[in-house]
């Protein structure tokens, strides 16, 4: 089998037995100098493409739609908690602020007594756990909204 045509390309031949059943190639030489050959020749490189279009498609050993979808999964979870956790924190955060405090004195006032003082701190107590319970609603909603985020099987 000749390998090359007399003007230097690659026979039709050879690059059939490329394409089909390149275990066939005759020896070592030849097929480094036809390696070699479809390196710089863009020519020959178009004729091989051509005739591999034509072959048949290699199919993977196993599918990889399955991984893809729990890493599509997985960053859709990490955008979403990195854009929205903090401002759904700072929202819940103000609106307990406000609906917490049902004035808001900014006069200078006297030291409370000590009656007022254990007042405030259950106050205070109280707006942290609410606080509390408004995160953990947040946080529950956004894990809910991204439990639809599942592939279709
Ligand atoms: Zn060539």
């Amino acid at each position: 089998m000749e390998a090359f045509r007399a003007d230097g390309h690659l026979t039709n031949e050879m690059l059939m037995v490329l394409v089909q059943s390149p275990e066939l190639l005759p020896e070592e030489l030849t097929r480094l100098e036809t390696a070699e050959h479809l390196a710089f020749c863009d020519d020959c490189l178009h004729r091989y493409m051509e005739l591999l279009e034509g072959g048949p498609l290699l199919v993977p050993a196993r599918s990889c739609e399955k991984t893809l979808w729990s890493h599509i999964r997985i960053r859709a979870i990490r955008n979403a908690v990195s854009r929205y956790a903090t401002a759904a924190a700072a929202v819940a955060l103000a609106l307990t602020m406000l609906w917490g405090s049902p004035r808001m004195d900014f006069t200078p006032s006297l030291p409370l007594p000590a009656e007022e003082r254990t007042s405030v701190s259950r106050q205070l107590t109280g707006l942290t756990g609410e606080l509390n319970d408004s995160l953990r609603g947040a946080v529950g909603g956004i894990s809910d909204f991204l439990n639809g985020f599942r592939p279709v099987s």
